[in-house]
């Protein structure tokens, strides 16, 4: 087993990564900004190191301080949690060349999936189904880019291959307008990514957003653990989560859980994963892969029981998965609300000190969050301050002690978004379960 890991970044997930080294005796390094001293994993961890000022740039994606942190507190390995260089190959592959273990995929891998064209490919010929589109990148030729849209058919997505966090991506309804969106969408890539490879996908109209966990040992054994429903978004950002998916096509279902563990069985997949997925009239479309440990991956502890951040730790340890696929067994149902620190109606960001907070709690309550009375939320960073889980034998029981445990939480002085998680979950569609991804902005918007 690792002995040392370093934590490589902050909020609920250093917590969260914190809290699963201590459960297997691995000593812990916190790195922080000059900002966020008072984070409450800097507080337990075995030793602290600050990396540099607020500024993210030079703090938690400065990488030459991260490895001189890595080096001065002797640590064997380093967690990236999400966001920051969690998908940054580079860092993955100077982490590994500098002697440590990267808690995550090799470097090759994260390049593969970091652009959507290439991940595309390889799902394609590891018998993922994708969504229907350009097979490739759009290139310069305008005459064989409208045979590309009229073959796909309109509506169609123009798609950043180097995109992420929602940005990089334009819709196009009809001929008249795709040669424009091809180059606008080009020329934003280029400035966002450096990158301005796009490629066109069939926009679909109503999908949900359905996704498969995994975990693979990278010594030729993977596991899946079944889906996650995150289709409740606002501009692609995730805002409320269940596990499992609920009224999939049984058949399909099984078939999709099915690719993905093999895929990554040929595509010799290390650590955890996901496999995004749109869903639509009973069929799936393979979007993206996530190569790292995501928010929403208590709600697939909850109901399979298996504890993930602790199955990367044993992984990067070079041991092999202590679960096969037939002890998998999914159990109940959970939802996750996360809880930013913004205004519930203009969503404008709330940093500031909190003057009290109170968790929630009970049978099958799960709180995942770094505050504490007395905290000042930083505004350099993202508004995400907690994540509420709840699980339930059935969907409605774990429904009901979510709409209890955020009539229990208390976070005051700064404004949150559980007014608006409150009123999702007692949204009638909602609670029928299956809305599409676009439910959530109209109802904003009505
Ligand atoms: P990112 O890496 O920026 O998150 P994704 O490819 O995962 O980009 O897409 C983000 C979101 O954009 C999806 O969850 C979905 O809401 C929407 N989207 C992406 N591709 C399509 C498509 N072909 N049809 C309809 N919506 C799409």
């Amino acid at each position: 087993m690792l002995d040392k890991v370093l934590i490589a970044n902050r909020g609920e997930i250093a917590l969260r990564i914190l809290r699963a080294c201590k459960e297997l005796g691995i000593k812990t390094v916190a790195v922080h900004s000059k900002a966020d001293r008072e984070l409450m994993h800097v507080r337990l961890a075995d030793e602290a190191v600050c990396i540099g000022p607020a500024s993210s740039a030079q703090s938690y994606l400065n990488i030459p301080a991260l490895i001189s942190a890595a080096e001065v507190t002797d640590s064997s390995a380093i967690h990236p949690g999400y966001g920051f260089l969690s998908e940054n190959a580079n860092f993955a592959e100077q982490v590994e060349r500098s002697g440590f273990a990267f808690i995550g995929p090799r470097a090759e891998t994260i390049r593969l999936m970091g652009d959507k064209v290439s991940a595309i490919e390889a799902m394609k010929k590891a018998g993922i189904p994708t969504v229907p589109g350009s097979d490739g990148p759009l290139g310069d030729d305008d005459a064989s880019n409208l045979a590309a849209g009229k073959r796909v058919g309109y509506p169609v997505i123009i798609k950043a291959a180097a995109g992420g966090g929602g940005r990089g991506m334009r819709v196009v309804h009809s001929q008249d307008q795709l040669l424009e969106a091809i180059s606008i969408t080009q020329n934003e890539a280029q400035a966002a990514f450096g990158d301005g490879t796009v490629y066109m996908e069939k926009f679909l109209e109503k999908p949900r957003h359905v996704e498969v966990q995994v975990l693979a040992d990278g010594q030729g054994n993977a596991i899946h653990l079944y889906d996650r429903d995150c289709s409740l978004q606002r501009r692609h950002q995730k805002v409320l989560e269940e596990a499992p998916a609920p009224g999939i096509e049984p058949q399909a279902r099984a078939d999709v859980l099915e690719a993905c563990r093999q895929a990554c069985i040929e595509i010799n997949y290390r650590g955890a994963g996901t496999f995004e997925f749109l869903y639509e009239d009973g069929k799936f479309f393979f979007i993206e892969m996530n190569t790292r440990v995501q928010v929403e991956h208590p709600v697939t502890e909850m109901v399979t029981g298996v504890d993930i951040v602790k199955e990367q730790l044993r992984i990067a340890s070079g041991l092999p998965l202590s679960i096969r696929q037939e002890d998998v067994k999914l159990n109940g149902h959970a939802f996750e609300c996360r809880i930013n620190a913004e205004d519930s109606r203009t969503f404008m960001p709330s940093p500031g000190k909190v003057t009290l907070f109170h968790a929630p709690g009970g049978l099958g309550v799960r709180m995942d969050s770094h505050l504490y009375t007395g905290y000042t939320v930083p505004p350099h960073y993202d508004s995400l301050i907690g994540k509420l889980i709840t699980w339930g034998a059935d969907r409605e029981t774990a429904l009901t002690r979510m709409r209890n445990a955020l009539d229990e939480l208390l976070v005051e002085g700064i404004k949150t978004n559980i007014d608006l998680q409150k009123d999702l979950v007692r949204d009638s569609h909602f609670r029928q379960g299956g809305v599409n991804i676009h439910y959530l902005e109209k109802k904003l918007a009505g």
